[in-house]
């Protein structure tokens, strides 16, 4: 006999359970329409991205710690040959693709733009190189690298850019080469004036008067500048196309500076400007470009001359440290602005003078042989300067001695 209380328990029980029961499906259900809901919205998202990244008109790659590949867009497989699901996995710079500086060197073997990226304070490294493809075409790209490090520095992930840039590269070759015919057929005529002029005024081909001896001494001296500026530029051009070449021989860094001192002691005297330097004879012989560091001691010692006035100072020395020799140039003249310093070295830079005056003759274009010369020799060149005061280069190039 069931009792009305044991009988409404019952019920009341059978109705929580089956309460129980319609939430836990209701909330399953709630979770399984939320689940779908997210897949597909996530799917969608998916999608966007994947056609973002993949309409990208440059190359986009992911790599692990290894710079074994993660990730790579569909740009990727026209820049590197390679089908995406054949580069996953794979050493980026040792199984995928190979690029090489201007010199023809393995960029990621000699200096690894990635590891480098690590140390810098951006984590960024930007390249520019020939890659070789999986094919064997070769294209000219620029290469960004972003690096993701951990806690100690070391590499987490890198983040790959690349970038084909050869249509610029021949606009460029072009562009070069066309500037150095232009400068070349002009270099030319230059000459035959210079020839020229000097036998007039060694009276080869009849009498002067006083006035056109002064008037051919003008002449001779701009045609002179011309043929620098020009030298210049073909020099610079030069260097562009990587047509820039170091003769190393030994070289007595202290007879070389002695002669450019020599050689610049005329337009001090002119000037009158007192050239301070000391020979060092027992300076020891090094390994270098003879020829190019005299041309960068003398665009240093003739800039001292240009921008310092009648009655300064340009002192000259040279210091050896344990794995470099130095040169120093430093001027008591014009000074060169503290937001100018580090542009200085590039090319055509030229300031207005202290008062504001355009500069003088000059292109800008010594200071950036300079840099050049004193980089190809593996060194480095800077300034330190104060307006009205003076400036002092210093160039540093690792010591080779000779043997
Ligand atoms: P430029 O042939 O015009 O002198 P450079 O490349 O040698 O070209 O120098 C670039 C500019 O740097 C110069 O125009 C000048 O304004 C500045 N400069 C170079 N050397 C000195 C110096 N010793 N003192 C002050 N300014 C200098």
């Amino acid at each position: 006999m069931i009792t009305p209380f044991v009988f409404s328990f019952s019920l009341f029980a059978l109705f929580i359970a089956l309460l129980y029961v319609f939430l836990v499906k209701r909330s399953q259900v709630t979770l399984k329409l939320k689940q779908l809901e997210l897949q597909s919205f996530y799917e969608k998202e998916k999608e966007m991205l994947d056609r973002i990244i993949n309409a990208a008109s440059d190359t986009l790659l992911c790599l692990d710690h290894d710079k074994k590949v993660l990730f790579m867009n569909k740009k990727g497989e026209e820049m590197t040959g390679w089908k995406v699901e054949e580069v996953i996995g794979k050493a980026f710079c040792r199984e995928v693709i190979r690029v090489r500086d201007s010199k023809g060197h393995l960029i990621c073997h000699s200096d690894c733009p990635l590891e480098k990226a690590c140390t810098l304070a951006s984590r960024e490294a930007v390249c520019e190189g020939m890659l070789l493809t999986k094919n064997g075409a070769q294209a000219w790209a620029e290469l960004r690298y972003s690096a993701l490090v951990d806690s100690k520095g070391h590499l987490s992930f890198g983040i790959l850019t690349l970038r084909d840039i050869s249509q610029f590269k021949k606009a460029e070759h072009m562009r070069l080469q066309l500037t150095s015919n232009i400068v070349h057929e002009l270099r030319t005529p230059l000459t035959y004036i210079r020839g020229y002029v000097d036998l007039l005024l060694m009276r080869k081909v009849g009498g002067l008067s006083e006035d056109q001896e002064k008037s051919l001494r003008v002449i001779r001296e701009s045609v002179f500048k011309l043929i620098a500026l020009i030298d210049n530029l073909l020099e610079v051009a030069r260097i562009e196309e990587g047509k820039f070449y170091l003769r190393f021989g030994s070289v007595r860094l202290n007879h070389l500076i002695q002669k450019v001192v020599d050689l610049a002691k005329v337009e001090a005297d002119r000037k009158n400007i007192v050239l301070i330097w000391e020979a060092q004879d027992s300076f020891p012989e090094i390994y270098a470009d003879g020829k190019r560091l005299e041309e960068v001691l003398m665009n240093l010692l003739s800039n001292g001359l240009k921008y310092t006035h009648p009655g300064g100072r340009i002192e000259i020395a040279l210091g050896e440290e344990d794995e470099t020799v130095s040169i120093l140039v430093a001027d008591t003249g014009i000074g060169i602005a503290a937001e100018y310093v580090k542009g200085i070295f590039e090319r055509f830079a030229r300031l207005d003078d202290v008062d504001g005056n355009k500069p003088g003759e000059g292109a800008g274009l010594g200071l950036n042989i300079v840099k050049r010369v004193v980089e190809a020799h593996g060194g480095k060149v800077w300034v330190e300067s104060e307006m009205g005061k003076g400036s002092t280069f210093y160039v540093q190039i690792p010591k080779r001695n000779v043997a």
